[in-house]
């Protein structure tokens, strides 16, 4: 634990969520505050549906620094706010909030989180690749904005229900330069799009802790050392998933590095100082307990 000391000018961020007790922001946040010096503070504000614009207005009258909005109220907290960014538009979601004197601006950092943990931690970069996406929720949506925005060639949705999927797909071909194209979420169906996908990617919960023993149906037999694979599940580490891929000889990330670069745009977005990254690093794997 990092001990705060709280002064008359300490800036005050936070994260609203519903619940929220078990967010890993204040440990990781207040970690970078703290390892850069800043007289700054994070705190955790269960905020529940019917209370989301009082506590946005609570936020412009008590002069919070920045929030970090998290489920259920990434997508309704957007009405409250008075500018949104570009890539929070189209991902229509947002998960930071940065208070400019009483205005209030809405960002997702979330795919551009995932963006950076890609290029940082796999060294891989999606300008011209095929991605293969499982699942169309919120942090698919996220993601395929994010990856279609930076360059790939072409983003491929699986999904359960097919009009999410495409929803997202027709997102990418009207607002980026990519392809997009949409199959069902079965092992025959996936078996038609592995081999001209680079990157796949988890962004279903399926293999999230306690039900560990679960995974999408990816033929893994067509799975190759050509193939990255992702997944933005983060609890545990090593899904069944990346077990399996990995064992197919298919390099492989796991979904704690989006968490922590999300964090570290946002603490960017907010300070304007660069992120104490492999300080927030050990923060998340403090709080999840996973061995460096
Ligand atoms: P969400 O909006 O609820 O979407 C869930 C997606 O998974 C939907 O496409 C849903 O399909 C699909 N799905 C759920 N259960 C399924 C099942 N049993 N079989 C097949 N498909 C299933 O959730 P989300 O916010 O996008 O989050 C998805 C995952 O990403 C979670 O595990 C979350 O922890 C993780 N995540 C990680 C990070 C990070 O920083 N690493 C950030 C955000 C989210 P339908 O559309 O058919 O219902």
């Amino acid at each position: 634990m990092t001990s705060q000391i709280i002064t008359g000018k300490t800036r005050v961020y936070g994260i609203f969520g519903y619940p929220v007790e078990h967010s890993a922001s204040p440990l990781m946040q207040n970690a970078a505050f703290h390892a850069r010096g800043l007289d700054c503070v994070y705190t955790p504000f269960p905020v529940s549906a019917d209370r989301l614009g009082a506590a946005v207005a609570g936020c412009r009258a008590m002069g919070l620094a920045g929030l970090n909005i998290t489920i259920p109220h990434k997508e309704s907290v957007m009405e409250f706010l008075d500018e949104i960014s570009s890539e929070a538009k189209l991902a229509a979601a947002v998960n930071t909030i940065v208070n400019h004197d009483g205005r209030l601006t809405g960002y997702n950092t979330d795919g551009k989180g995932f963006l950076r943990s890609l290029e940082e931690e796999a060294g891989f970069r999606v300008q011209g690749k095929t991605v293969l996406l499982l699942g169309a929720g919120g942090a698919s949506r996220g993601v395929a904005v994010q990856i279609a925005l930076a360059g790939a060639k072409k983003v491929i949705i699986a999904n359960r229900s097919q009009e999410r999927a495409t929803a997202i797909a027709d997102l990418i071909e009207g607002h980026t330069e990519a392809a997009a194209g949409v199959t069902e979420l079965t092992e025959k169906a996936l078996a038609g799009v592995v081999p001209e996908a680079d990157l796949i990617v988890n962004s279903t919960p399926l293999g999230m802790y306690p039900n560990t023993a679960e995974m999408p149906p990816l033929p893994v037999a067509l799975v190759t050392d050509r193939h990255l694979v992702a997944d933005l599940v983060y609890n545990p580490a090593h899904t069944a998933l990346l077990q399996q891929a990995k064992a197919a000889g298919a390099a492989t990330l796991g979904g704690l590095g989006m968490l922590l670069y999300q964090g570290a745009i946002a603490f960017e977005l907010w300070t304007g100082e660069e992120a104490p990254v492999d300080v927030m690093r050990r923060a998340l794997e403090e709080h999840f307990r996973i061995k460096a």
